[in-house]
This record gives structure tokens, C-alpha cells and sequence, in this order.
């Protein structure tokens, strides 16, 4: 007996087939002849519909066990369907429930449940059609993002996750502390010395896998991180994760213009790959999500992003009849409204912005002979703003070294990064991209907490 996903079986099963399906019932509908049984099994958005006759064995017992949640396996015949928008059905033969859900508990409602509530019920969230898709597309642009950059030779490094470095020098650290729960029980642990550190120094979960590249970068030529980074962002945006994944190609002999052609040709392959990869989803999404979820991604493949410098897009701020809520200025970093009415209105595509005031860019940035700015390039696209952040890094010592100091950055802390310039050094480049901010930008979905299985952020931590 062939086991089968019910996409498979959706898509080439044929009548007269003998198939065993496992999966979760999403819902009953008894009749007087027989039962239907719409099963999910997560491969797909649609249910295969099983045909339940009471000449089943324990058809009566079955019955009182399959309601909605039940985890069930059903063997049986594939038969063409005579009902509307669907071409097959599953004729059971055998069915094993695994698992009852109790209609009483189980929180299903007639209207749908707001994606907050979803959030906070385990069991239910990820078997909804919603987060269904969106793992699904998670997953699509994961793998197209390995495919890009192996098809183009760069090497995946796995950069370490504690680090002693605050990488971006935005102050926006979760420190590391050790624990002897052997000597500590639970119940114990007001008593706790927080201030333990990481045997006997400070040490940090990562904020980005960058300078670590670069050292990759320095002996292999191109490489790309994809990982988790950690940021204590205590606030509650809907662009702002705790804890979330980041790609991070670095590449030496490479410039700011290199960069910015990688950056592109690179959201350009994930669009296309996930509307390859996942049309049923991204067509879900485009009805029930965002309307402008395919026209987006027609968008981004289809249209050379703009590029600007952060002086031209001040000047086009400050031009606009818009009333910002925050400040316009050269000098000042550019908000989320900024970015996106650049990306949204203005341009109505992607939109580079290069060559970033020096001040409000991190320390490793490459200096422009302006002694202003630096180049910097960030990538905005509508709806989410920045989705890129990325630079040409600073490669000559004493000009790293100067603007170190500046900054009363340690240079002792990250003798191992001078050394990179001490040692064979070369122009590199490279950008971090926030995984779920692309993720978000695909399938519309207005919070990124709902893009990731298990968000972590203020108040969002039981699982
Ligand atoms: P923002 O201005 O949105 O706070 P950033 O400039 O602090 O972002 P970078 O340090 O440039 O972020 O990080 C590179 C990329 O990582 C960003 O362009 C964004 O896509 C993503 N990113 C940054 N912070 C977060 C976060 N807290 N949650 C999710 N993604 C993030
Ligand atoms: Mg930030
Ligand atoms: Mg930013
Ligand atoms: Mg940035």
C-alpha cells in the first residue's frame, strides 16, 4: 500500500489507486449515506475529502472519534470525485484514529481566529490554512536561498551564535550567562547571580554572523552566513523580531557596486523560486491575505531596482508634500515611513540607498574621500522598508583604526579584525538580509511574528 502526501496524490493520483494517507481531520460532515471527511496532512493548502460508508468496520465508532483535530490514517481507494473543484476523493477502506481532539476544548469557531489569538494556542496555529502557507513559503525561500548562492560557488559558513563583540555597536545585546542547574534548583533562582558571564568573560548572543564573514570571506572568496541573530529590541513593531534569521553574503575583491548587483539578482531568484515552488500559497495569500502579493512579486522580478544616494533621497523627502511624523534632515537615519513611502509611492519598486551619512552607519564601514559618508547601502521595498542592510567594509588599517577610536571601540576587543587588514587585505563588501522581513514581503502577512514558527519577542516566549 502506497503511502502517500495528499499534494502528490491531489496532483497525479489516479482512479482505482489503493493509497494510505496520514494526516489531521479539518472537517465532518456526516450525511445519511456516508460521511465526509476533509483531511489535511500539511503538504499542501487543500484537504483530500475521504468517503466514509457505514459498512466500514466500527463506522458508528470512527464517527464519534473523527471530529475536528483528530490525528487519523485512512487506507483506501482513490475514486473520482463528483463533487464541484475537486477531481479525487479517497474511498476509506481501513481508518485508524491516533488521536481524538474533544469538540468541547478544541478552539474552533465558525469566524476565523485573529492571528494574535493563534499565537498563543501551539496546537492549533500551525494547522490553520493561513500559517500553513506561510511555512510553506518560508521553507520555498530558505531553499532558494541555498540554491543562489551555491549555483554562484560561495561557501556557507556556520558563524558562532555566542560572540563577545557587539557587532553593529547599537547596544541592542542579550548576554550570555552560565548556570549550574545541578547546584541550583528551580525554585531557587531569585537567588541566582546574573552577572555570571561566559567562564570568566563577557560574552553575547550574536547580533550578525558579519565580521566572523569577513574573515571566511578573506580565505574563500564568497561565502553566505544563514542563521539566527539576536537583538534585545524592546519594542512592539510589526518589523521587529527578538530573535530572527539573517543571510549574510560577504565577498571579497568586491565593491559597493558588486554588492548591489548581488543584492538584487539575489531578492530576484527568491521571488521567482517561490512562485515556482509554492503558486497555490502565494495565490492564497494574494485573495486572502494582500491583494498586491502577486503584483509585488511580478514587481521585483520584472523591474530594475532604483538606486540613489542617501542625499538624493533627503532632497525627495524634503521635496515631498507628505507630512512625515518624524524629522527629515541630513544627518538623521531614515524611519520605516520614510523608507517606504521612497518604496511604495515615490519609486513604487525596490529602492537602493547608497552612501549613508558615516555617523549613523556601525564603525566598519568604507569611508568615502567626502570624510562624510560611507558606503553603505541599504535595500527598501515597499510595505516592509528596509529588507537590506549592507556596505562596502572598510578595508585600509589606519582609517579603520581612526574611526575606531572615534568611537572609543576597544581596538584590544577585535585585534583579530585589525589583523584581517593587517594581513592580506582586500576591497569587500557585503549586506544581512532579515530573513522574515522577506518572508513577510511575499506573502503580505502585516506582522512578523507571524512569520516564524516560534516567535520571540516582548511577552512572547512560552513556546
Ligand atoms: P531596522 O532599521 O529595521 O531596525 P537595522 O538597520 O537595525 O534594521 P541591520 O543591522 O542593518 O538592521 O540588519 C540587517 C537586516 O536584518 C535588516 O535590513 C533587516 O532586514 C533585518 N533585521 C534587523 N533587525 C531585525 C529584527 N529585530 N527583526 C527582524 N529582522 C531584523
Ligand atoms: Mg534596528
Ligand atoms: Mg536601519
Ligand atoms: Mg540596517
Amino acid at each position: 500500500m502506497a503511502k502517500g502526501r495528499i499534494a502528490e496524490i491531489l496532483r497525479t493520483g489516479k482512479p482505482g489507486e489503493a493509497v494510505t494517507v496520514q494526516g489531521w481531520v479539518r472537517t465532518k460532515r456526516e450525511l445519511k449515506e456516508f460521511t465526509f471527511v476533509e483531511v489535511n496532512d500539511g503538504s499542501c493548502m487543500a484537504n483530500l475529502q475521504v468517503v466514509l460508508n457505514p459498512d466500514l468496520t466500527d463506522y458508528a465508532a470512527i464517527l464519534r472519534q473523527l471530529n475536528t483535530g483528530a490525528s487519523v490514517e485512512v487506507t483506501g481507494e482513490i475514486v473520482s470525485s463528483p463533487a464541484k473543484g475537486q477531481r479525487i476523493e479517497l474511498k476509506a477502506d481501513t481508518v485508524q484514529v491516533y488521536g481524538e481532539a474533544d469538540p468541547q476544548t478544541y478552539v474552533l469557531q465558525k469566524k476565523r481566529h485573529s492571528f494574535e489569538f493563534l499565537r498563543t494556542i501551539a496546537h492549533l496555529r500551525s494547522r490553520t490554512n493561513t500559517y500553513g502557507a506561510v511555512f510553506r513559503v518560508r521553507n520555498a525561500c530558505a531553499a532558494a536561498v541555498h540554491q543562489f548562492f551555491q549555483e554562484r560557488g560561495f561557501l556557507w559558513i556556520h558563524t558562532p551564535i555566542i560572540t563577545a563583540s557587539d557587532c553593529e555597536g547599537a547596544g541592542e545585546l542579550f548576554s550570555v550567562t552560565s548556570l549550574d542547574l545541578n547546584h541550583l534548583p528551580l525554585t531557587e533562582t531569585k537567588t541566582v547571580d546574573f552577572s555570571q558571564d561566559f567562564f570568566g568573560k563577557r560574552a553575547f548572543l550574536t547580533v550578525s554572523g558579519q565580521l566572523e564573514a569577513e574573515i571566511m570571506a578573506l580565505a574563500f572568496g564568497n561565502v553566505y552566513t544563514f542563521g539566527p541573530t539576536f537583538r534585545a529590541e524592546n519594542s512592539n513593531t510589526s518589523r521587529h523580531l527578538a530573535e530572527f534569521w539573517m543571510i549574510e553574503p560577504e565577498m571579497a575583491f568586491c565593491d559597493l557596486d558588486g554588492n548591489m548587483d548581488l543584492a538584487e539578482a539575489f531578492l530576484k531568484h527568491i521571488f521567482k523560486s517561490v512562485l515556482e515552488q509554492c503558486p497555490e500559497d502565494l495565490e492564497f495569500f494574494n485573495q486572502r491575505i494582500d491583494n498586491s502579493v502577486l503584483a509585488t512579486a511580478d514587481n521585483i522580478i520584472n523591474n530594475e531596482f532604483e538606486r540613489i544616494t542617501y542625499t538624493e533621497a533627503i532632497a525627495l523627502l524634503e521635496k515631498s508634500d507628505r507630512t512625515f511624523e518624524y524629522p527629515v534632515s541630513w544627518g538623521l537615519d531614515l524611519q520605516s515611513e520614510h523608507e517606504r513611502y521612497l518604496a511604495e509611492e515615490l519609486f513604487k519598486k525596490p529602492v537602493i540607498v547608497t552612501d549613508y551619512p558615516r555617523e549613523i552607519k556601525a564603525f566598519y564601514m568604507r569611508q568615502n574621500d567626502d570624510e562624510k559618508t560611507v558606503r553603505a547601502m541599504d535595500v527598501l521595498a515597499p510595505k516592509v522598508g528596509e529588507i537590506i542592510g549592507g556596505s562596502q567594509r572598510e578595508e585600509r588599517l589606519d582609517i579603520l583604526q581612526k574611526r575606531m577610536e572615534a568611537l572609543q571601540i576597544n581596538p584590544d576587543e577585535l585585534w583579530w579584525y585589525l589583523d584581517l587588514r593587517r594581513y592580506g587585505t582586500v576591497p569587500h563588501a557585503g549586506f544581512g538580509l532579515g530573513f522574515e522581513r522577506v518572508v513577510q514581503f511575499m506573502t503580505g502577512m502585516a506582522n512578523i511574528r507571524d512569520v516564524i514558527p516560534f516567535p520571540r519577542a516582548p511577552q512572547t516566549i512560552d513556546f
